[in-house]
């Protein structure tokens, strides 16, 4: 028994069966059941979304003569009599289906254009439909147009196209014109689900979103996938089997990254995409599953419980939902589109994967990350990101017009300079380690005084350096220079202390549990033994880094920085101006060392 292909056993036959295009359906059967003929139809739409199958059943309610032979024009055809029969087999002499995309000439149009002025040979009308048609040559348009204007009554146009700005406007002033809507996911998904039913093909509901969402708004194309993945699934439809087949990233990858974006953990983003990489996932299919889980956040925030209560994921949407503003939310989900169209752009799409990541966090509104988060920022969100952006002069400015409301800078200004440009993984954990000891209130800021000298980060940040961090930084510096570790592995070498050095062993002490991944560890171990080319044990402790490279280049940094300072507030010139402008101060952060 030959394998009928499920979008050609399941093409709808009646107006009754077609999915998603209700709007069409209505009023061609009224104009049907009411006598009113339009002599030329025009529909328009993207691929597989019926065109061709609203015009086969448009020629059968014209033909039908119903199962006793006397039927007239009808919008339910009865699907048995010669005529339906017939149309449905591709085989009834008065339908004729023409695909202008192969046709496009003037010869083929004029072939057809001929054999109009014969009455049909068994049916009450004759019908032709034109696929593609805006594929025409202007003299096959030409053509067609002499009959379109004075047509015999017995014939009937149907013109099909994607593209119906390409229609000349006086074929398209001819027609009458009905435009088929993509068929959303949920519409697409609903209707597998009663297909492979009767199909009595099981199926995970997971699967069938995957191909849904692939379909892009096309039935037959959403039929076509499920076929392949009845094929691949050898006869059943499992999710991570469907993903596998379109090359879907798991849902759970887009979950952490989203977690780690709300958290603003930079060190998380940088592995999940290390994990990413390594598993061979796409870029792109993961920002389509970022965006994705993004929307669905966005509808939650906006009409709670709207989401498909049945739906597993439902309760992860939700979780994700309450940990990110509305607006925020709006944000990620704009910076995932655009950035999935510069993926190609990017030296390889790791790397754009990456810079997109790291743009998300970097456009994160002024405190979030934190549990105050969790209640929702109201309509006054907008004014506050105005008011901040009219505050942040040129940074602000710069940023990349993204329709969105701008976000207020990730940190709130700070009463002290901070070090400047801080690493892109260095993240929100990395205030507090500066801000020492913790849990104390910042320093406070002084009074704005003329010729007052800016305070610096120098004061807070000093660092009590050890022998053993003397070792471990010129350490460090050997494998960074060397090239011999990648990011996250430098980030976790960068923000350890070293507890231990001896000739067999190396001890370290770092505070994030994501930087001590076991992978990290072995990565960071292979490059010490490479670098001095013996093997050593290396061991990572949980605990808070006192003496780490990172601060010591922060504290360094932030000596610069008040050096700069000082030399700018001890300069003759400068202290002559402000002598002379009682207004004129120093603006800080304008300063930068060399
Ligand atoms: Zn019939």
């Amino acid at each position: 028994m030959s394998y009928l292909v499920l979008a050609r056993k399941y093409r709808p036959r009646s107006f009754e069966a077609m999915v998603g295009q209700e709007h069409v359906v209505q009023a061609l059967a009224n104009a049907l059941t009411q006598q009113r003929l339009h002599h030329a139809y025009l529909f328009t739409g993207t691929r597989g979304v019926g065109k061709t199958t609203v015009s086969r059943i448009l020629a059968k309610s014209l033909n039908c003569t119903g199962p006793d032979g006397q039927g007239g024009i009808t919008a339910q055809p009865c699907g048995v009599c010669d005529a339906c029969r017939d149309i449905d087999a591709g085989r009834f002499v008065d339908y004729v289906e023409l695909d202008a995309a192969s046709n496009r000439g003037v010869e083929e149009i004029s072939q057809l254009l001929d054999q109009a002025v014969y009455k049909p040979v068994l049916g009450r009308f004759k019908v032709y439909m034109i696929d593609e048609v805006h594929m025409l040559s202007n003299t096959a348009f030409n053509a067609m147009l002499k009959t379109l204007e004075e047509p015999p009554e017995y014939l009937k146009f149907v013109l099909a196209t994607t593209d119906p700005q390409k229609v000349p406007p006086t074929v398209l002033s001819r027609c009458l014109q009905f435009n088929l809507r993509p068929m959303a996911p949920q519409t697409v998904q609903e209707h597998l689900a009663a297909v492979l039913a009767q199909e009595q093909i099981a199926a995970e509901p997971g699967a069938l979103r995957l191909l849904a969402r692939a379909a892009r708004g096309s039935m037959r194309d959403a039929l076509s996938l499920t076929d392949q993945a009845i094929a691949f699934g050898a006869g059943a439809l499992a999710e991570a089997g469907v993903r596998q087949m379109l090359g879907a990233v798991d849902r759970g990858h887009a979950v952490r990254l989203v977690e780690a974006l709300a958290a603003g953990d930079g060190a998380a983003l940088i592995q999940s995409v290390d994990g990413l990489r390594a598993l061979g996932l796409s870029a792109a299919g993961t920002l389509e599953e970022m965006a994705a889980l993004l929307q669905q956040m966005a509808v939650q925030q906006a009409v709670p419980g709207a989401l498909d209560a049945g739906d597993p994921d439902t309760a992860v949407v939700e979780r994700l939902a309450a940990a990110l503003a509305p607006d925020e939310t709006q944000l990620l989900y704009s910076i995932v589109v655009h950035g999935r169209g510069e993926l190609a752009l990017a030296p390889d799409e790791y790397s754009g994967l990456v810079m997109v990541l790291l743009r998300m966090l970097a456009f994160k509104p002024a405190g979030s990350g934190s549990a105050e988060r969790a209640a929702p920022r109201p309509a006054a969100a907008p004014a506050q990101a105005v008011s901040a952006a009219a505050a942040r002069p040129a940074a602000v400015a710069a940023a990349p017009a993204l329709r969105v409301p701008t976000p207020a800078p990730r940190a709130a200004p700070a009463p002290v300079a901070r070090s400047p440009e801080p690493p892109p993984w260095v993240d929100a954990p990395d205030e507090s380690e500066l801000a020492e000891p913790a849990g104390l209130p910042a320093p406070e800021v002084p009074e704005p005084r003329p010729r007052a000298v800016v305070a610096t980060v120098a004061t807070v940040v000093a660092v009590a350096t050890t022998p053993l961090g003397d070792r471990w930084t010129a350490l460090v510096k050997r494998l960074v220079e060397a090239g011999a570790i990648g990011a996250l592995v430098r980030e976790l070498a960068m923000q350890s202390e070293c507890i231990g050095f001896d000739e067999a062993r190396i001890v370290l002490r770092v505070d994030r549990e994501t930087l001590r991944s076991a992978a990290n560890v072995d990565k960071l171990g292979a490059a010490i033994a490479q670098v001095l080319g013996r093997a050593v044990a290396l061991q990572v402790e949980a605990g808070t880094p006192e003496d780490s490279p990172a601060r010591r280049d922060a504290a360094e940094r932030a000596r610069r920085q008040a050096e700069a300072e000082q030399i700018i507030a001890d300069d003759p010139l400068v202290k002559a101006l402000m002598a002379q402008y009682k207004t004129a101060r120093i603006v800080p952060g304008s300063i930068k060392p060399h």
